[in-house]
Order: structure tokens, then sequence, then C-alpha cells
């Protein structure tokens, strides 16, 4: 199977084109869609690389899929924070403590990374300035400017943020999900 040379944008040759954090090595797939039959080396970070996606799926974007949802899985004691609190509330709350300080100077930065990790996009594949594949995912679920690559992931981040029963809230999304946009 050969190897297709993607353009890797000069600013991010060490990004992960999976969450945007810095990465030092590549990994090798299939592309989803024709040429499918062709490989591609794509930098990913080391984070992304531990979840171990590549072993269960070989395509491109089952892989962003995978990892996505393992990233939201990962981080929901992070990403419970900006769905808890806002910014000045955890800064003005009065948890004291040393345990608490420390949270309460870290956490909006944790929970700030880990949003940047969920809603980052690689951008489309190119070779040779030409688009190879349109890699946009039109089964998009958005809650509270996160966006998620599948209901079950949408579902996982609610359920463990809200500590709400995943059935239940299923059934309610179904009910009052509009056009794949909650509000809050
Ligand atoms: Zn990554």
């Amino acid at each position: 199977m050969d190897l297709l040379d993607i353009d890797i944008p000069f600013d991010c040759r060490f990004k992960c084109w999976f969450c945007g954090e810095d990465s030092h090595q590549t990994i090798e797939t299939k592309l989803s869609k024709p040429p499918s039959n062709y490989l591609v080396n794509m930098p990913i970070c080391d984070e992304c690389k531990a979840y171990q996606c590549h072993k269960e799926v070989n395509s491109l974007v089952k892989l962003r899929e995978l990892i996505k949802d393992k990233i939201v899985i990962r981080s929901a004691k992070e990403l419970s924070i900006g769905a808890n609190w806002t910014e000045l509330e955890l800064q003005e709350s009065d948890l004291n403590g040393s345990a608490f300080n420390g949270f309460k100077k870290s956490g909006w930065p944790m929970y700030l990374i880990a949003k940047d990790r969920v809603n980052f996009s690689g951008g489309d594949l190119c070779v040779d300035g030409i688009a190879i594949e349109n890699i946009s995912n039109d089964e998009k679920f958005e809650f509270d400017g996160l966006t998620f690559s599948s209901f079950i992931s949408m579902l996982d981040y609610l359920s463990k943020s809200f500590s709400l029963n995943k059935g239940f809230l299923r059934k309610v999304l179904f009910v009052y999900g509009n056009n794949r946009t909650i509000e809050r």
C-alpha cells in the first residue's frame, strides 16, 4: 500500500492532527474514502496515541472519532469544571484549604485545555494543495461550546458532568434535542 504525502501546514508540523497538542511522532492510517487504498502519516501526540485507538480501526475518520470520544471520557473531570462553574464563580468561590487553592488556580486552565482538545479540528487533507478528503463531520453534536463526534460521546459527557442517569438523559434528548444543539 502506497503512502500519500499529506500537506502539513508549516505551523502544524509538530501539532497533533487529532487534538492540537504538541506532537513529535506520526501515525500511519488508511484514508477513509477513495483513494482509500492509500496510507497517510498523521502527526499525533503521546496522549492520543496512548489511547491505542489505532489498534481498533484502520481509517482516518474513524480513528479521529474514537480518539475524540476517548478525550471526552478521559477529560471528564476537567470538562465538568466548565460545566459546573464559570471562571469568575470559581475565583470567587469560598473553597478554602490547600487542595482547593490549587483547584481554584489551575481548574479553569485545565478545563480550557480539555475543551480545546475536544474541539480541535485538524482541517482538510491536501496533497500538493489539492483537497483529497473532506473530513468534516456532518454528524456533529454540540453542547455549551463543546463539539462531540457522536451522540454517545455527548451523553457520556453530560451524564458525567451533571451526574445524570444516561438512560434518562437519552430519552430527554430525543424529545427536546433541537437540531443537534441543546441549550443549557
Ligand atoms: Zn493528540
